[in-house]
């Protein structure tokens, strides 16, 4: 398929790659010019030299860019927007993990430019997306537009989901983050109370790894990445902090009492004020360990 890939960071890189080697013909668009000057370098692929030249005869356009508020800057707003230089029934998918009531309102306003939205955000981080393992959330209830992208998001996933109309994955990626975040605030916590009492950090999360208290971020983020002090997970703590954000937003929204999202939406907040949105996520714990 023609498919037009925009947000080729640490995540669309390795995506747009599995693409390409699947024969699809795959235009690239970053603002990153020399990242999308690498890429076509080292893939079977062309580069759009702005925006615009990402429209015209694409039939598939994903979005993998930081934030819904990108997505919809690119379609919408940028250059006068994307959207109307894509002809009529062009799909996107937008893997982004974007707010999902943003995403049922780009949604809305793209059939107005007759352009179908589906959402299909994701989640493995960038081990995943090499591996072409990613788990994806598809949300939308267009079942010819899904049918064509399935083939397409089957090149980069390992694990696909529907999970109900335009937005819901996009809710069920900020809900799986919030998880993600959760558990690993919970055992830097006690890794820090641990240490203070006179534990050993690196005993400490071999013990929990083989006991109940294991999560992805003690056999993963905090074994790999904050016991050897590297802090180089490879997801953003401004990502993280965002997705946190959404997932409490979400429950304000919709009238849910969620105090732990509350709660580690604001602990997320601080350590991105503190460390800077540079930083890997995993850079929370370095905040917390200086702040308590
Ligand atoms: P990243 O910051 O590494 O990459 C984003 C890319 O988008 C950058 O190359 C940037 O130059 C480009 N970009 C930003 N604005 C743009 C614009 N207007 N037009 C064109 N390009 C633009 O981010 P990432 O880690 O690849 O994450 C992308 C999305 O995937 C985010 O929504 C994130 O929350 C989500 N996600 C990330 C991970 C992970 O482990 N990194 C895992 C799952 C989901």
């Amino acid at each position: 398929m023609k498919v037009g890939f925009i947000g080729i960071g640490s995540m669309g890189w390795p995506m747009a790659a599995h693409l390409a080697k699947a024969g699809h013909a795959v235009t690239v668009f970053d603002l990153d010019a020399a990242r999308t000057a690498s890429f076509v370098r080292e893939h079977a692929a062309a580069a759009a030299a702005n925006i615009g030249e990402v429209g015209g005869e694409r039939e598939i356009i994903i979005t993998m860019l930081p934030t819904g508020a990108d997505v919809r800057a690119v379609l919408m707003e940028t250059d006068g927007g994307l959207a109307g230089r894509l002809g009529p029934g062009t799909l996107v998918v937008d893997m982004s993990s974007s707010e999902p009531v943003g995403t049922r309102e780009l949604g809305a306003e793209l059939a107005a430019h007759d352009i179908v939205l589906i959402d299909a955000p994701v989640s493995g981080g960038v081990l995943g997306a090499e591996a072409a393992t990613l788990t994806i959330m598809i949300g939308g209830e267009n079942e010819d537009a899904i049918g064509r992208a399935t083939p397409v998001l089957e090149a980069m996933g390992g694990n696909l989901f529907r999970t109900g109309p335009l937005g819901s994955g996009h809710a069920m990626k900020a809900l799986n983050n919030y998880v993600f975040a959760a558990g690993f605030t919970a055992a830097a916590e006690a890794m820090l109370v641990g240490e203070k009492f006179g534990l050993d950090p690196a005993t400490m999360i071999d013990i929990i790894n083989v006991s109940t208290g294991r999560n992805f971020n003690t056999e993963h983020s905090i074994k790999d990445h904050v016991l050897p002090g590297t802090f180089a997970f490879g997801f953003g703590l401004s990502l993280m902090a965002k997705d946190v954000g959404i997932a409490g937003d979400l429950a304000k929204q919709i009238g849910v009492d969620a105090p732990v999202a509350t709660l580690i939406q604001d602990l997320w907040r601080d350590a991105l004020a503190a460390e800077g949105a540079d930083q890997d996520f995993t850079a929370a714990y370095r905040h917390w360990k200086k702040t308590r």
